[in-house]
């Protein structure tokens, strides 16, 4: 596909830059060379060079317009949400950051800031809708944001993270923690994983691996969920005690009533409720993983043992920079392919077929 046409930013009055992209056209464009315009920082603004980004599965949701009627998507579309990379700007008033610093962005770019949940450090729960990385608005320059897919981003200091000295030198493995880390690491957190707890991870790909990996440094007992028997092996080197085939009925079986907490990691349509006949009394499980269709639950599945569902989305600000700290401190990275930006439509056909190990990750060296 050729290289599509400069957007113009709808408001003038910011200055802006333009920066080289990738883009989505349309739901079946796959992605594709395109320019974007990036705001020249304000005074609160980091400027930010973007040296690897992760390959979310929620990227290939939105490229595909997947979630049309919860958040449709706005073409053209520049996903990405697991961002690292060097400060090459601050705006006068930055104080967390100087030319130089590695710095990562998530999920979230910004939020109302004075809501119940922003004044409680959970602006992804923001009242008034946080400000995603890419395809929300764009309150600053009009239009839609874009995201990590690009050779650099502008975002407010307050939504920039600190990347931990001792992970500097695995910048590629710490590009997911910003978003299939944090995913797994807040509803372990909220639930209260650790010790004596008995925890399933469900589909090992980009957040399952993360799963398995933190559950297992909060001390958990976990079992990893999969439907292909030839993760096996990496799923116990990952740190899962047992790896169960989910395809398996007897093997499923054997699981049932013994679950304190279970984490839905699936990408793709399942059956949920096999998964909720494996918790004991009060047991929950969560729902991380965010298929288009609508779950199907058998009501007498939650009924009999007092069993929850529930759902989470990434984590706070705060508690991104403590489970980066947390990682720093247990030695934790993504295990990742990392790939030039030209391969993203076959990374993209990977997913579709759950062949990932674990995480593809950009080297955004390739865009230039
Ligand atoms: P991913 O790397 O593609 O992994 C998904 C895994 O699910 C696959 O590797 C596979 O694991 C399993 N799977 C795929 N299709 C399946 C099917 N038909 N039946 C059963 N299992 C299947 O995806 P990801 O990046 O980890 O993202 C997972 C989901 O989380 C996506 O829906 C994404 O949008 C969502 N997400 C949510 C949040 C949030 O804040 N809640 C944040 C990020 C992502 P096995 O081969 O082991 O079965
Ligand atoms: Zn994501
Ligand atoms: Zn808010």
């Amino acid at each position: 596909m050729s290289e599509a046409a400069t957007q113009v930013p709808a408001s003038s009055a910011v200055k802006t830059f333009t920066a080289k992209a990738y883009a989505a056209q349309s739901p079946t464009s796959g992605v594709a060379p395109h320019t974007i315009h990036r705001r020249e920082p304000r005074p609160q603004d980091v400027q930010i060079e973007i040296l690897f980004c992760g390959i979310c599965h929620s990227d290939l949701h939105q490229v595909l317009d997947e979630w049309h009627s919860d958040a449709p998507t706005i073409y053209p579309c520049v996903p990405g949400h697991e961002i690292v990379g060097r400060v090459t700007k601050v705006g006068n008033a930055v104080k967390k950051f100087k030319e130089g610093d590695i710095a990562a962005v998530g999920c979230m770019v910004d939020s109302c800031r004075h809501c119940e949940h922003c004044k409680a450090g959970e602006e992804q729960y923001c009242t008034e809708g946080m400000t995603l990385t890419y395809n929300s608005d764009d309150k600053i320059l009009g239009g839609v944001t874009y995201g990590g897919y690009s050779q650099s981003i502008v975002v407010d200091e307050n939504y920039v993270l600190r990347v931990p000295q001792n992970l500097k030198d695995n910048l590629a493995g710490v590009a997911p923690l910003l978003c299939a880390g944090i995913t797994t690491y807040s509803p372990f957190r909220h639930w209260n994983v650790g010790k004596g707890s008995k925890v399933g991870i469900v589909g090992l790909g980009g957040l399952g691996h993360m799963g398995v990996k933190l559950a297992k440094a909060f001390g958990a007992h976990v079992v990893l969920f999969t439907t292909s028997p030839n993760k096996t092996a990496d799923a116990k080197r990952l740190g899962a005690d047992e790896v169960v085939i989910s395809k398996n009925a007897s093997e499923m079986e054997k699981q049932k009533n013994t679950f304190h907490f279970i984490l839905d990691c699936v990408s793709a349509e399942h059956d949920v409720a096999a998964y909720l006949k494996l918790l004991k009394l009060d047991g929950s499980l969560v729902m991380v993983g965010a298929p288009a269709k609508p779950l199907s639950i058998p009501a007498f599945d939650l009924i009999m043992g007092r069993r929850r569902l529930g759902g989470s989305a990434i984590g706070g600000i705060r508690e991104t920079q403590e489970m980066l700290d947390f990682c720093a401190e247990r030695g934790i990275a993504s295990d990742v392919e990392v790939i030039p930006i030209q391969q993203v439509n076959t990374a993209y056909e990977r997913l579709l077929k759950g062949d990932v190990k674990y995480r593809f990750v950009i080297d955004m060296a390739s865009l230039k």
